[in-house]
């Protein structure tokens, strides 16, 4: 390997997280605005070469092992199996975080294309809750997209619930319950200040601790070895699977974070939260080699603060929302 993505801290950078547009279906109150927001011009997206370009690029000559799809709602991006398809010729691990309310419709290509893990966003089992927090009438999609992952052979399918106070913190037993009934893992993720509207407050985060007060009131697990997961992860005694606890917040895994971005204009971030980017597709539009690019990402990486700083008097909030950044 010819550059491997370290930071000034020593972190080593292996996992890349790909936007393929800015775009979506939904509009998650935590995430985008309900109207006004500017999609990029098509002609502004990176191409599926340019993307399958910069992932080999940092596959075969930085060690990157592991890619995964977001956005905006990848599954709105047309073609997007071919994607898939061009990314899985790279040999590493392949997942994708999605909506799920068109996943039933393309699950079967999406695998027949060599994507390997799936994780699937939903944040409440209600459906007047979910209408209020989406702005869609689709938890009938979203729950046949869950099985339609599980059906395919997805390994493993994860549900991620992000809980906010007085909106779905009373949701936690449910999902459990959804989780071990259904044989998929549920992660619970502490809401961050990346929401569009700014309506972000320390005391609207459900914790860690009380995550998991409440789940131990209803079930007996202990915790297992976390190794490079963000989640804190808890097996059930009587063997019904696992549940997980992504402390973004609460308690940062900065430490050992090993993620860049690459959004669907072609930024390069070192952080969800960074106030600056590297504009690899103007050295991709600019006939720059695959050397530049490596110089351009390992240069941007190399500036990784040391963590986020979410609370403390010094944090600011990107300009851009999580549905721009790809979560
Ligand atoms: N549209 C896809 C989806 O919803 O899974 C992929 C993109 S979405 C931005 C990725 C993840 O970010 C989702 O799991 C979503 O719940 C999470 N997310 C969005 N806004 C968030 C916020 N303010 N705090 C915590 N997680 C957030
Ligand atoms: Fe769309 Fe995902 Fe953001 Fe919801 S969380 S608005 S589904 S990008």
């Amino acid at each position: 390997m010819a550059t491997e993505l370290v930071d000034r801290f020593g972190r080593v950078h292996t996992d890349l997280r790909i936007s393929v547009t800015d775009r979506c279906n939904f509009r998650c109150q935590y995430c985008m605005p309900m109207e006004g927001m500017e999609w990029l011009d098509r002609s502004d997206l990176l191409t599926f070469e340019e993307i399958t370009r910069v992932a080999r690029v940092l596959v075969e000559q930085c060690g990157v092992s592991s890619i995964r799809l977001t956005g905006g709602e990848p599954t709105v991006r047309a073609r997007l199996p071919v994607l898939v398809a061009q990314l899985s010729e790279l040999g590493v691990d392949l997942s994708m975080t999605t909506n799920a309310a068109t996943l039933a419709q393309i699950a079967d290509d999406l695998w027949t294309a060599g994507l390997e893990r799936i994780n699937i966003s939903l944040d409440t089992l209600q459906a007047d809750r979910f209408y209020e927090l989406t702005r869609r009438d689709s938890l009938a999609a979203v729950l046949e997209g869950i099985d339609a992952a599980i059906r395919v052979g997805f390994e493993p399918v994860k549900v991620n619930a992000v809980l906010m106070r007085g909106i779905n913190d009373d949701e936690v037993v449910d999902f459990l319950d959804l989780g071990r009934s259904k044989g998929v893992i549920v992660r619970f993720i502490e809401f961050m200040p990346l929401d569009a509207q700014g309506e972000w407050s320390a005391d609207r985060v459900v914790s860690y601790n009380e995550i998991l007060t409440r789940a131990a009131e209803y079930f007996d697990f202990d915790p297992v070895e976390r190794g490079s997961s963000p989640a804190e992860r808890f097996v059930y005694r009587d063997g019904r699977g696992e549940f997980g606890i992504i402390a973004s917040v609460s308690e940062p895994f900065c430490d050992s974070c090993d993620r860049i971005r690459l959004t669907a204009d072609g930024q390069v971030r070192n952080c969800l939260f960074a106030l600056d980017h590297v504009d690899v597709r103007r050295v991709l539009r600019g006939g720059g080699s695959d050397d530049d690019l490596v110089t351009a990402i390992a240069g941007e990486v190399d500036r990784k603060w040391a963590g986020h700083a979410i609370g403390q008097v010094h944090f600011l909030r990107p300009s851009k929302s999580m549905s721009q950044l790809g979560g």
